[in-house]
Formats: C-alpha cells, structure tokens, sequence
C-alpha cells in the first residue's frame, strides 16, 4: 500500500468518525424541550412560612401543591420542567425578558399584571392569611384562584399547556384534589386556630345559614321527619360541633332554588357545589377549599351501553361539566333527581347515567332497580366544596376553611364509606337476589327438593297411614279375614268392571243358626275359628269369588259363579256336607248353617236388573235368615216379611178393637148327617191389612207369644156364644177351641183357664192341642204336660188331639195322655184316598182311637167319595167343606138352626 492509499483510508475514516461525532451532538427527534417556571415565594407579602404552600428544599426541590400540578401539567406537554425562584418583581421580568417561559401563581386582574397572557384553567388558589394586607397581585380579593401566566406572544406555548391541564383533568379528575389534600396537612398539624376577628365573628352570627341540594341518597337528603341527613350532614355536624355556631339548613330540590336562596339573602353558604370557580364567581361565591371528592361511576342496564349513549344525567352543573366535555349534548338528558335518571335507564330513554358511588350501589342495592348494573368503578371525580356569598364577611369563609383543613380529607370520606356499609346491611332481598342469584337459585333448588321430599313424605305416610287405616276398616276384626265393608266395595269393583261375567254371579251369605246358642254352649271361639276354616276353603274355591266374613253375627259372604241357581244350590248342600262341622276338644261338633241367595242380576220394580251389590248382599242376608237350609232369595218373602212386621206392630191394637173373629165350621155326624158340633176358627179382619186367615198370623202369634191372648180371646168369646145359645134357646152344640202348644209350656195357663171355668162353663167345650205340644224333649216335660191334660179335664174340658197323623205320630203319646177325641188330619184321608195300604192305615187308626176310647172326627172331607170311604174306615164324625165352611156367628146359628 502507497502512501496515498494510506491517507484516503485515514481520510475516510476521519469523516466516519466525525460522522459520528455529529450524529452523537445533534438535537435527538425526542428530546423534550424545557419549561422554565418562575415561582415567586411571596416572602415580600410576610406570609407564614407555613402558610405560604410553596418549600423549597436545600436541593432547589419544590414542594407545594401549585409547583406538582405545574409538574403534572409539564408532563402531560411532554416537557422537562426547572422552576426559578424569584420576586414577584423578578419573576415578572425574567418572564418578559425570556429567561423563564412561565410564572406560576399569578392572579388576571392584579397589579403588574397587564399583557401576560392567563392559563385558562387554574392551578390552585390563594387566600390571604389572617392579620396579613391583601396581596398585591389581587388587592381586592382576599382569596382566588391561582394561574399560571406567560409572555404576549407566547401563546403557542400557552394552548400546550392549557391542552395538557385539560388532558389532566380529564385523566385524573382527582388530582388537584389529592393535592389539596397532601397540602391540607399543613394546617391541620396545627390544629384548628381561630384568630380573634373570626371567633367574634362567630360570636356575633351565632347561626349560620346554609343551603343544600338535597336530593340524592345517601349523600344529601330529607328524611321522612323532614330533617336533613347524608353524609353531608356529618361536615354540617362537625362544622356546628367544632365551631359552636348552629347551623340552619334550608334543604332546597335543585341549584337554581339554590341559587333563589343565595340571592335572597336567606342563606350564606351553598353547602356543596363542585370545584369550579368560574360557576362560583358568576354567582358571586367565594370556594371554600374542597372537602370530599365524589367518585362517580357508570350505570347501565345489564346489558351494557353501545356505542353512541344517552348519558342521563342529574340536573347538576358539575356532573354535566363533566359529561359535556365527553358527550355531544344530543347524547345528554337532564333529569330532576338520581332515581329519575335510574328510571330513565331501566326504561331505555337513556343508556348511561354517571351517579356517586354511594348513590349508585344505594339504589341498585335497595333492589328498586333490578335490571340495572354498575361496576363500580370510578369514572370521573369530582372536588366538593362550600360556596360562601361574597357579601358575607370573610371571617365566614376563613372559619370554613379551616374547619375544612382541621377535618381533612378522611372525615367525611369515612362516613360516605360506612354508608355503604349500612347499606349493605339494609339490601332488600331482591337486591341480594340480583347480587347473587347462583346462590338464590341453589336455595331455590335446595327449598323444592326440600319442598319435594316433605311432601312426598308426606303423601307416602299419608298413604301409608290411609292403607293402614283402611286395612283396620276392612279387616273382620273377630276373624282377621276381609269383611263385609271390603266385600262390598270389592265386589262393586269387579262388577263394574266385569259386568257381563258379574251378570251370571250371586251373592251368597252363610249364616251360623241361632249363632247366641252356639256361643254359649261351645265359646265364641269354635264359632270363630269354624268361620276362619270355611272361608279359607271357600276362598280356594274356583265357583267362588271375593270371601267375607261378618265374625260377630257368624255369617260368611261371598260371590259365586252362577250358571244356573239350582247347581248353585247343590254347590252349597255339598259344601255344607264336607264343612259343616267345627272341632271342639278333639271333637266335631255340627254347626247348623243356614244360606242365602241372590244373583246379582236380580228382579226389580223396572224389571230385570244389575242389582247393587250391597242390596244383593241384603237380599241373600234376608234370605238366609228365612232359609231352613239353602234359600234362593224371592221378592214374596220380603213382601211377607213386611206383612209379619206390619202384624206385629198391629196385634195389640187389633184385639182390643175386636178385629178377631170367631167363625164357626160344623162337625157332622156321618150317619145321621146332623151338625153335631163345631170347631172355632179364627179370622182376622184388619183395618189396615184386610181379610186374613189364621195360616197368615197364627205361626207369628205363636213365634211371639201373642198366641197366648188370642186363645183366651177366642175361648172367651165361643164361651159367650154358648151362653148365649143356651140364653137364646138356640141349639148347643160342642165347639172345639184349638189351642196352640206354647200354652202347654205356659207360666199361669191353668189358673188363666180356671179364671175363664169360674166365669163361664166348660160344658160344650173341647180344645184342640195337635200332636206338636207334646213334642218332648224330656221326662220332665212330658211329666208337666200329662199334668196339664188332667187338669184340663179337671176343670171339666173334653180334649182333642188335633191333626193327628200329619206328621210322625208317636203312638206311645196315646198311652200317656188320657185324650177324648182324635182328629185324623186331612193328609191321611188324601193319602189313603190313592192308596189300599193308607187306607188300611186309617181304618187301624180309626180302631186304635175306638179302642182307646176316643171319639173319632176326620177333617177336610170335601167330597162324598172321602165320606164314604171314612164311613168304610169306621170313622163316625167328619169335618169338612161337604157340610160347611167355617162361617160366621151370625151364619152359623142359622146353620144350626137348620142343622143340628
Ligand atoms: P185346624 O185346627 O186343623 O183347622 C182345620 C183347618 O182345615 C181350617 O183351616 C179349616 O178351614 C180347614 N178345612 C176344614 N174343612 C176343609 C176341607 O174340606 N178342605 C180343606 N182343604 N180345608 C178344610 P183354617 O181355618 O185356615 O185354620 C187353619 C189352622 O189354624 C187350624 O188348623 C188351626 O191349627 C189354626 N187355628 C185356627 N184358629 C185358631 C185359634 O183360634 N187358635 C189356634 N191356636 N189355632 C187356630
Ligand atoms: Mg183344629
Ligand atoms: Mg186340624
């Protein structure tokens, strides 16, 4: 390499580095230019050190609340900030010689101060310290907003940071605030002090009168008494407390009432407006130092507000201040009072209202607006403070703000926090509910199924106690079988269901006879574990269907297949033949049963029908109790039924209004063909029933004892028709008065005879007693009856043994009982009539009646045939339709007279 080579690369890389060198000096594209900032300390005015709000320390840092908001403001320019201290004097003269850009807290409208140009927002405020001269800046303002100002010409600068302050305030609302707040300390290190001017001033205004909007929970309201509360009451409270002054609140609905009660003199002070003092100078108000800084938050429907809002919005100027930096006016609607603006919100006339917190979560708690949300966060601050009136002593103003200083920020912030926690405690449910709503609907969920589970229970051991219940009710509590109850409405149930198959099936009912008597001579428990075993089998019987049992009366009920009742019948013959029998020590016993029947598809008044089954069930019980063995219910039998109890209840009445009557039916002599005698034959002719023959009432009588006075009735009355006969000289013949057996049994019989013996005479008198009177069931009672007889006969009457052969003729009865006259019965004639082997029969008879001395009739000869027949027999006397009906008295004599 040449030497020219050599300097060229020298060359080169000298200007590179030189280059560099350049590029290393030039100004950078992102340097930040410098504020110069003249601050004058003031100490030419002889301000307390304390007072005067601006330090400096050893190392040129400033300190005070208007050199950081200028800091701030320098920031938001993008500018490196230096501050110079001076004179008022000096810093005015930097200022317009260049050397500094800014002077900081300058008052438009003071002395010196023509031809600077103003900042249009303020940086703080200055207010003249007791006992000092006003300052010369603002020689009639003893407190006011603090500017910064700079040089004719420098506007450009001037709108920077004018821009700035804006961008500030709108980013951090809250800021001057703060500021004045950390300056606060100051005065409150040094308690409240009161100069002497202001305490009498106090002394002398001893109420202050204060108004306040109040309009808005829980920040400033009127209760229910009328009386002003809130959180601001608290500085009002501390303000009479701290002061010794009363103060008068005059609550008033908006500003401009506000403003009408400023104006008219009626208050001093506006208890609490926004920081802004070009609102408070337009109303002549001097600004207390702010008090409280209201955060206000977003209030929206759930789902939010789009794009391009309507803010709703309080008819306050200082929120609207706000807003109206934010939103075209277009977007922005005035509304009288918070809870109108919330309204306007849930009805969608708005999208957005901004409210204090406190105010918001007040309202969304208390649960009146439920579709309404807030986040709660801040999104804008606002600085409260008092508006005192210009007119009214400065003494007013300076207590105020002392008393703002010695509260600090924290009093009354404190108080808006312990309202939000009341009301907290004071949300109504329904705001719980929109608060959370997950834990709502698992208590929703939790209650139902508690609900569900309770009412399950509830309906489970409802049924189980009704399944219980019914269980007991249809249980035969003797038998522990299913009873009649059950029977029933299961029975019911399987006809409705099944009516074709219940057409063809019968109700039947078996019954234990004179179930009293079984008791009592083998215990109710053989008749109840005899009903247990037959309605077990019955049950597992195929012809048989729904088993009951009815253990107190021994009766078991059933249904049964039906095809035709006489298989039904025999069905029954059979069981009784196999199951008729109880155990009883080791032993059977028969038991006597009895059964009804009635098909359930039955006769009634509108001809063939399903019956019920409670009335087929009626009809086989009726049935049952008529039944000698197996019964077939029938309508007759019911229709005799009432009959029988229609006779009953009339006996009584019916002998003593003589509706007995005697009639009369000759005996004839079969030789001579002469009336020889009579036998007595009651009739009974009832108002109510009618004609009726002895065969319908003489089986009643005898069953209820009634018998017994109608045979004294009959006795006495054929003993009256003798005595009257022979009284009248009419022929006399013997009447036979048929006597029933019970008689032979009867306590008194014989003394009642006698008694009759006494008034009458037994003289042409017989009485027929038929073979069942003398039906004994043991020794004893024959003994009684043979001694009945011979009584009888003492007392002079002839006897008859009436009907003689009807039924199984104990011929040794002869033997025992000395008797006048037999009374062949009609079937024996009839039978004999058809038949050499009866009538041989009947002629023997007739020898055995000779033979003992007995007097032989036959009854019921209708025919000559019988008569001669009974002729052939031996038979001397008759009976019967041939020669006479029975007939009555009146009849009668007449017949004798004809024919005896
Ligand atoms: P009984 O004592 O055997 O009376 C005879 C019955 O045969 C009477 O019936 C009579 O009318 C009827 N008779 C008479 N001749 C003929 C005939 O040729 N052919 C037919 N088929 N029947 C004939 P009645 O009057 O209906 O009396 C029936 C029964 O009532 C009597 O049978 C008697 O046992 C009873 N009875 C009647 N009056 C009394 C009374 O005052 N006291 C009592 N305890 N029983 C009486
Ligand atoms: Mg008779
Ligand atoms: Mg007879």
């Amino acid at each position: 390499m040449n030497v020219w080579k050599k300097c060229w690369l020298l060359l080169v890389l000298l200007a590179f580095a030189m280059m560099a060198q350049l590029a290393a000096f030039a100004p950078s594209a992102y340097a930040r230019s410098m504020l110069r900032v003249g601050v004058h300390t003031l100490g030419d005015t002889g301000m307390a050190k304390e007072a005067t709000e601006r330090v400096q320390d050893g190392s040129g840092n400033f300190y005070s609340r208007e050199t950081d908001y200028m800091q701030a403001i320098a920031n938001y320019a993008g500018m490196e900030i230096t501050f110079v201290p001076d004179t008022w004097e000096g810093c005015r003269t930097r200022l317009m010689a260049g050397t500094i850009d800014v002077v900081l807290g300058v008052m438009p409208g003071g002395p010196d101060m023509q031809g600077l140009v103003f900042s249009r927002l303020p940086v703080g405020w200055q207010r003249t310290p007791e006992g000092t001269p006003p300052l010369p800046q603002a020689p009639d303002y003893h407190a006011h907003p603090l500017y910064f100002a700079v040089r004719p010409g420098n506007e450009a600068l001037l709108h920077k940071l004018d821009v700035a302050a804006d961008r500030l305030t709108e980013n951090r609302p809250g800021f001057l605030t703060t500021l004045e707040q950390v300056y606060a300390e100051h005065g409150r290190r040094f308690g409240l002090r009161l100069t002497p001017e202001e305490q009498s001033y106090l002394k002398l205004h001893p109420v202050i009168p204060i108004v306040v909007v109040a309009r808005e929970h829980p920040f400033a309201y009127v209760d229910d008494d009328g009386t002003f509360q809130g959180t601001l009451r608290v500085f009002v409270d501390r303000i009479e407390q701290d002061l010794g002054v009363k103060v008068s609140i005059i609550p008033v609905p908006d500003f401009d009432a506000a403003d009408k009660e400023l104006q008219s003199g009626r208050a001093q002070v506006l208890l609490d407006i926004g920081w802004d003092l070009g609102w408070a100078e337009d109303r002549g108000l001097w600004l207390t130092a702010p008090f409280y800084v209201s955060n206000y938050t977003a209030v929206t429907r759930r789902k939010g507000a789009g794009e391009h809002p309507i803010v709703a919005s309080v008819d306050n100027r200082t929120t609207d201040r706000v807003l109206r930096q934010r939103y075209a006016d277009d977007q922005i609607r005035i509304y009288p009072t918070v809870v109108d603006c919330l309204k306007a919100v849930e009805s969608g006339e708005a999208d957005v209202t901004f409210l204090r917190q406190e105010a918001a979560q007040y309202n969304i708690y208390q649960g009146d607006f439920p579709d309404l949300v807030t986040d709660g966060t801040v999104a804008f601050s606002l600085e409260m403070a008092s508006g005192v009136r210009e007119d009214v002593p400065m003494e007013l103003l300076t207590v105020l703000d002392k008393e703002i200083a010695y509260l600090g920020p924290e009093t009354i912030t404190n108080v808006a926090a312990r309202h939000d926690k009341r009301m907290e405690d004071e949300r109504s449910l329904r705001s719980v509910f929109y608060a959370y709503p997950q834990y709502f609907m698992i208590g929703a969920v939790v209650t139902l199924v508690l609900i569900f589970l309770f009412v399950a229970h509830y309906i489970l051991s409802r049924r189980a106690h009704i399944s219980e219940m019914q269980a007991l009710l249809d249980e035969d509590r003797a038998t522990n079988r299913p009873n009649r109850s059950w029977f029933l409405r299961e029975a019911d149930a399987l006809v409705a269901a099944l009516p074709e198959e219940a057409s063809k099936l019968s109700v039947v009912v078996i019954g234990v006879q004179r179930t009293d008597i079984f008791i009592s001579t083998y215990g109710r428990d053989t008749l109840i574990s005899f009903l247990q075993h037959l309605a077990d089998v019955l049950a597992k019987a195929d012809w048989v269907r729904r088993v009951a049992t009815h253990g107190s009366v021994g009766e078991v009920v059933f249904l049964a297949k039906t095809e035709d009742l006489a298989a039904l019948k025999s069905q029954l013959h059979v069981t009784f033949k196999h199951y008729e029998f109880a155990t009883v020590g080791g032993m059977l016993v028969r038991v006597p049963l009895t059964a009804g029947i009635s098909p359930i598809a039955g006769k009634t008044p509108d001809g063939m029908q399903m019956l019920k089954v409670s009335e087929a069930m009626a009809r086989a019980d009726f049935a049952m109790h008529e039944a000698k063995d197996v019964l077939v219910y029938d309508d007759k039998m019911l229709a005799e039924a009432h009959l029988t109890s229609r006779m009953e209840s009339l006996q009584e009445a019916a002998l003593g209004r003589e509706e007995f009557e005697i009639w009369y039916q000759p005996k004839y002599d079969l030789v001579t063909k002469r009336c020889i005698g009579a036998e007595a034959l009651v009739r009974w002719k009832s108002e109510e029933l009618g004609f009726l023959p002895p065969g319908k009432f003489i089986a009643l009588f005898e069953s209820n004892g009634f018998i017994s006075n109608l045979d004294f009735y009959n006795l006495e009355h054929v003993m009256q028709f003798q005595r009257d006969c022979r009284a009248k000289g009419l022929p006399v013949v013997p009447i036979s008065v048929n006597q029933s057996r019970i008689h032979m049994q009867e306590q008194g019989y014989l003394r009642k005879m006698s008694a009759l013996v006494g008034k009458y005479t037994t003289d042409g008198i017989e009485l027929e007693l038929t073979e069942t009177a003398f039906a004994f069931t043991g020794a004893e009672q024959r003994e009684h009856s043979i001694a009945v007889v011979a009584a009888l006969h003492g007392l002079g009457f002839k006897i008859d043994m009436d009907d003689f052969g009807s039924g199984y003729s104990d011929l040794s009865l002869l033997n025992y009982l000395p008797l006048d006259v037999m009374k062949i019965d009609r079937s024996l004639l009839l039978a004999s009539e058809g038949s050499e082997r009866m009538r041989a029969v009947l002629k023997k008879m007739v020898e055995l009646g000779h033979m003992l001395g007995m007097e032989v009739i036959c009854e019921g000869i209708e025919t000559e045939a019988q008569e001669d027949l009974l002729m052939d027999c031996g038979c001397e006397y008759g009976q019967g339709y041939l020669y006479g009906r029975p007939m009555p008295r009146q009849e009668f004599e007449e017949f004798l007279q004809a024919h005896a």
